[in-house]
């Protein structure tokens, strides 16, 4: 996007207090709107995303306060978490998304959404470029947008992690259209097995299926795609049933690492005993269109195995825009956009970043809980005692929610083993120094919140509600003691709160973390699993597509037909 001075403007679409300009190689002096004398003009609210983050925002917002306006390269928004159940039919596309403009019809007041992408975001001069994604628009798909305060939720892309191949020959399980496409592939593969001409060698090829990172989504497909296999493709292709193979490849020790070590144990056995291949300790170097191959860690071996679908599932990078944006405000270092803790984008007042597209900037943070504790050692001694221990925490806790996750996961949030010595005597003071210690080894887990939907969403609904008291903070400036520093800040910081994460396993089986460290496995946690992801749905009506669907498929089956 050129900024030189010469007009070459094609058309200027002037929406009344929109800010709206249709551009094509340079921007224009004639680009701010008019407004009405005496009538002061509502802030501009420019919000990019409508997925977990900005459709939460967006159902928050008093939009009667703000001029806003959403852009989107999608219409509506997609439940993300029951993306796997759609590759394998268990449950509809449809079923799963709602139109952005069914959503914001909800809203207070006047939302504005245009449906493109932005391409760049200029934070200098406040304003984004977008590109329409409807075709034949022939030059006037461009416009820019002017903000006073920009929202970015974009969300991240697949991490590919450069692995040659891997964008050409594999799925990824992103959005809708990715999990369509592997629904027709997987009927494709069977097809294409079943073909008369095939040698047997082929068949197995065709019919072995590797999913690539043992996280949640990776483990939840496999899982899926097993029961699909078992529940409705052996009796539709009986000939090529024995040929069937899922592969669950993992670079790490173990699948589920970021859950509870129950958890991930329960899930191995129970992938073991389905007869899904978990390689654990391998990593994937290349993918052709007929191979992939890999090296295993421990022994340096390298090998390749022939496949007939790839799903790569091995974690999130940033997005090319907000890259850029990165570059602009001196964070061109960073692999992630950093935030503050109220979630301005360091180095740009005025931009505010929400989801997976951002992480809060944790940086310091074992120095910030070594200087809390040297505070609160006022006698330099290296220990404090059980009470003041135990404020310390308190104040620790609630400035880094992230320490209490990682506490409880290692089992140390009773702090047992700091309680007592080695021959189990209670002792009476805690030494700081033991403590940061183990503290310190969690420090890369501690720096950022887990990409998930529930952080997203909490993020949005944390930033409406600054947006909604803005007015309010700027008439009574006394605002709430800042955790950093020195001073005050107009509202408390983002306090994230864990409600527990599910991993379904397949076989009418999931395994779920719950609040209060509860691990729960089984039938039942299935049915948990069933209740609480129909009533997280955004409308009755997905609520009630998503339930019929569930129905369906325990009556009829699945629905392998290639339309
Ligand atoms: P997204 O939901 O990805 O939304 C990004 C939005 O930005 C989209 O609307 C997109 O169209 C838009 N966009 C992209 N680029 C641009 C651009 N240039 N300009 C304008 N708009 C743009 N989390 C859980 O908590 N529980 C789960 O069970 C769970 N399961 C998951 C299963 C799968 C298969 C996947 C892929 C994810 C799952 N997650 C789960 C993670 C969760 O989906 C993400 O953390 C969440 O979607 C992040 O929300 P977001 O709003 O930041 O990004």
């Amino acid at each position: 996007y050129p900024s030189s001075s010469k007009l070459l403007l094609l058309c200027t679409l002037s929406f009344s207090g929109g800010g709206v300009v249709a551009y094509s190689e340079s921007r224009s002096e004639t680009e701010h709107p008019v407004v009405d004398a005496g009538v002061v003009p509502k802030k501009k609210v420019v919000v990019l995303g409508t997925g977990w983050a900005g459709t939460s925002f967006l159902k928050d917002l008093d939009a009667s306060r703000y001029d806003v306006q959403v852009v989107s390269p999608r219409n509506y928004f997609a439940f993300t978490p029951l993306l796997p159940s759609v590759t394998c039919g268990t449950v509809e596309a449809r079923s799963i998304v709602e139109p952005v403009r069914t959503l914001i019809k909800k809203s207070k007041g006047e939302i504005k959404y245009w449906e493109a992408e932005c391409v760049k975001i200029d934070a200098a001069n406040r304003k984004v470029f977008c590109n329409s994604n409807i075709d034949n628009l022939v030059g006037r798909g461009k416009f820019s947008l002017d903000y006073d305060f920009l929202v970015l939720a974009v969300g991240s892309q697949v991490n590919t992690f450069n692995t040659p191949g891997v964008k050409e020959n594999c799925h990824f399980l992103k959005d809708i259209e990715d999990a369509k496409r592997i629904r027709l592939s997987i009927t494709d593969c069977f097809e294409k097995a079943v073909l008369p001409s095939l040698s047997e060698e082929e068949r197995r090829s065709n019919l072995h299926f590797v999913v690539v990172g043992g996280g949640p989504t990776g483990v939840e497909f496999a899982a899926e795609l097993h029961d699909y296999v078992q529940e409705d493709l052996t009796n539709l292709y009986p000939a090529v049933k024995d040929l069937v193979k899922i592969t669950l490849i993992q670079s790490g020790d173990h699948i589920l690492n970021t859950f509870d070590q129950r958890i991930s144990t329960f899930a191995e056995q129970k992938f073991t005993r389905d007869g899904i291949e978990v390689q654990t300790g391998c990593r994937v170097i290349s993918v052709s269109d007929k191979e992939i191959t890999m090296k295993v860690k421990s022994t340096g071996e390298v090998c390749s195995v022939p496949h007939g679908l790839i799903v790569w599932s091995t974690g999130i990078s940033t997005i090319p825009v907000i890259r850029d944006l990165m570059e602009q405000v001196g964070q061109g270092k960073r692999r992630v956009l950093a935030t503050d803790e109220w979630l301005r984008v360091k180095g740009s007042e005025d931009v505010y970043a929400i989801g997976d597209c951002c992480t809060i900037d944790q940086r310091k943070i074992m120095d910030d809980i070594s200087a809390i504790f040297a505070a609160a050692d006022k006698n330099n001694s290296g220990t404090l005692t059980i009470e003041e221990f135990q404020d310390v925490m308190d104040d620790i806790l609630l400035r880094y929610p992230q320490v209490e996750l990682f506490l409880k996961k290692k089992h140390l949030l009773d702090f047992t083993s700091l309680w007592l010595d080695s021959q189990g005597n209670e002792r009476k003071e805690i030494d700081i120094e033991g403590f940061k210690q183990a503290l310190s080894h969690a420090d890369s887990q501690m720096k950022s919140l887990p990409a998930t939907a529930q952080v997203a969403a909490q993020q949005g609904t944390y930033l409406a509600r600054c947006f909604n008291r803005m007015d309010q903070c700027e008439e009574n400036p006394e605002g709430p003691r800042r955790f950093r520093g020195t001073g005050r800040h107009k509202f408390l910081p983002f306090r994230y709160k864990h409600f527990g994460q599910f991993a379904p396993l397949g076989g009418e089986q999931a395994a779920a973390e719950l609040p209060g460290d509860w691990v729960s496995m089984g039938h039942s946690t299935q049915w948990l699993w069933y209740s609480v992801y129909a009533s997280k749905q955004v409308s009755w009506r997905t609520r009630v597509l998503v339930m019929s669907d569930w129905t369906r498929r325990f009556i009829f089956g699945r629905d392998s037909s290639r339309v």
